[in-house]
């Protein structure tokens, strides 16, 4: 017997029409998004997507770090400390 596809329903009022809104969450590593119901509201499930322009800066922050870093242990082995 082959499954039917049916559009899930809001649990709460049985509708299935439902539509997506972010939902900002402090010092999150990822963008979140709720999926609710447009009939009532409802939130029926959430997803989670990787926030580019945090990942960017992380990284372009790291980087910083690392060539910082790089400068001083030069200098340490210039000065033969390291
Ligand atoms: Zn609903």
């Amino acid at each position: 017997m082959m499954a039917v596809y049916t559009n899930p329903i809001c649990p709460k009022c049985g509708k299935s029409h439902f539509g997506i809104r972010e939902i900002d969450v402090q010092d999150a590593n990822f963008r979140h998004f709720a999926i609710i119901c447009t009939s009532c509201g409802c939130i029926v499930s959430t997803e989670t997507m990787q926030d580019d322009d945090r990942q960017a800066k992380l990284e372009s922050a790291l980087n910083n770090i690392s060539n910082q870093l790089k400068g001083i242990v030069s200098a340490l082995q210039r000065h033969g400390i390291y």
